[in-house]
């Protein structure tokens, strides 16, 4: 019987799970898809109530992850086969060509440098705001930190020619540049498996009422996330074509609690993400006049009712009310909203409109259920197996679950499921590896 654990996805769900298990004494595959461990919180700029720097949280669990010797991480793959072989599973991990020898690449990035499309393919890191070349590593502080070609762009790779000669390989003093990898198949065994591939965030343009995608100036919260970053495009600095906005409004609930978009969910977090983002550009730009347009705050956890306070204290206008409409009036965007208090349409002038995008299913998520036989929920996130009592169990005995893939949740809840579905995964693992009826050491009789 394998001792082992197989974890599918590297978000912050997936490392606290995979962390728990390994320093539990058991073995523990960790498959991530994208070339780093990290996730979305990886994307984050500061983290609500406290305002934690996310990454200062973050990078030091990824290192963890990378040093544990009982971890053992496949980056750039993804699980394509599971097959029940007894009270065990045998998995197939496709490992991805990432035409980079990750033994031999130091992380330089002169490779970047040199590539003919530097500075001209999207940063999906960066939610497109920003440019990156066709060899790239997605964030500096990204473990593995190793480059990889990214093969739908890279015009070697896609065309067969980049050219006179690959300038990538030619600056790589490594000689970690190996067009001829071939993507590799391996085959794993695990006695548990927790699925902690996480969420996608609601894609706004699918509310075209919204200007998103036609108007540069309405952006995501994901978006705002990154510009609000010091790691990220403006280096921290709220500008969109270079100047800074003196009118900004955030508008919540976009893709969820809606009928028109079949979310019928509340995301959870949009509610304090953009709280949070009211702060930052009130505490960037001071002057800025900045209105939250919301249906309701829903300030639960713990601290959020008190930062909800103290935001509105410093000066943020909430406004109750939907969103009908987004439009351009000279230079400046128009928010057209039915204020439900006073029952009347309203119009806000904005430099900025900050869309509060929901959390929705990946599209990973249904292969997943597939691949292990799992249910989904109405919502089309996974099904638990009582959402009381077994809240990280599945249907299928030794797989669970493990942070948004169950459904939205911040990051203190997606790390407490994180750790339930790797105490159950422990569990599990002890039963099947030892005689857990051990003899008891702990109590003995001194008198008769
Ligand atoms: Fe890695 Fe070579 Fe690129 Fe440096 S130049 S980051 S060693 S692939
Ligand atoms: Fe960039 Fe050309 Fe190298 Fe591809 S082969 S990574 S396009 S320099």
């Amino acid at each position: 019987m394998p001792s082992s654990a197989l974890v599918i996805g590297g978000g912050i769900a997936g490392i606290q799970a995979a962390l728990d298990i390994a320093d539990a004494g058991f073995h523990v595959f960790l498959v991530e898809k994208e070339p780093s461990i990290g996730g979305r919180m990886s994307q984050l700029d500061k983290t609500f109530p406290t305002l934690d720097c996310s990454a200062c949280i973050l990078t030091p669990k990824m290192v963890d992850v990378s040093r544990h010797p009982d971890i053992e991480l496949l980056t750039y793959s993804e699980v394509i086969d599971v097959k029940r072989n007894g009270s065990s599973f045998r998995a197939i991990v496709r490992k991805k060509p990432r035409y980079v020898d990750i033994t031999k690449c130091t992380g330089c990035g002169s490779c970047a440098e040199a590539c003919r499309l530097r500075g001209r393919i999207a940063d999906t890191f960066n939610a497109g705001m920003g440019k990156r070349a066709a060899i790239y590593v997605p964030f500096p502080q990204a473990v593995p930190l190793k480059y990889t070609v990214d093969p739908t762009k890279c015009v070697f790779v896609t065309r067969g020619v980049c050219g006179k000669t690959q300038v990538c390989k030619e600056a790589c003093k490594a000689e970690a540049i190996d067009f001829s990898q071939k993507e590799e198949l391996v085959e794993v065994e695990a006695a548990a498996i927790v699925a902690a591939t996480g969420f996608d965030p609601f894609n706004a343009a699918l509310k075209p009422e919204l200007g998103y995608g036609v108007y540069p100036n309405v952006i995501t919260s994901l978006q705002f996330e990154r510009l609000s970053s010091a790691s990220g495009p403006t280096a921290g600095k709220i500008l969109l074509n270079g100047k800074e906005p003196e009118e900004i409004a955030f508008v919540q609930c976009v893709g969820s609690r809606d009928e028109t978009t079949g979310n019928l969910y509340c995301s959870r977090v949009c509610c304090m993400v953009t709280a949070k983002h009211a702060h930052l550009a009130k505490e960037k730009i001071h002057h800025a006049k900045v209105t939250v347009f919301y249906a309701d705050v829903r300030a639960f956890g713990k601290g959020f009712e008190e930062f909800y306070d103290r935001v509105r204290a410093e000066g943020v206008r909430y406004q109750r009310g939907y969103v009908s409409e987004i439009y351009q009036r000279g230079d400046k965007l128009v928010v057209r909203a039915e204020d439900t208090l006073i029952g009347k349409p309203t119009e806000t002038s904005a430099d900025m409109v900050v869309l509060g995008i929901g959390l929705v299913p990946r599209p990973e998520t249904n292969q997943v259920a597939g691949l292990l036989g799992l249910e989904n929920s109405s919502d089309g996130f996974l099904a638990e197996a009582h959402p009381k009592m077994r809240p990280v169990d599945t249907a299928v005995d030794g797989v669970y679950l493990a942070g948004c893939v169950q459904g939205p949740k911040d990051i203190p809840d997606t790390v407490a499921h994180a750790k339930a579905a790797a105490a159950a995964t422990i569990v599990r693992l002890r039963q099947q590896t030892t005689d857990h009826r051990l003899q008891r050491t702990d109590v003995r009789v001194l008198t008769t």
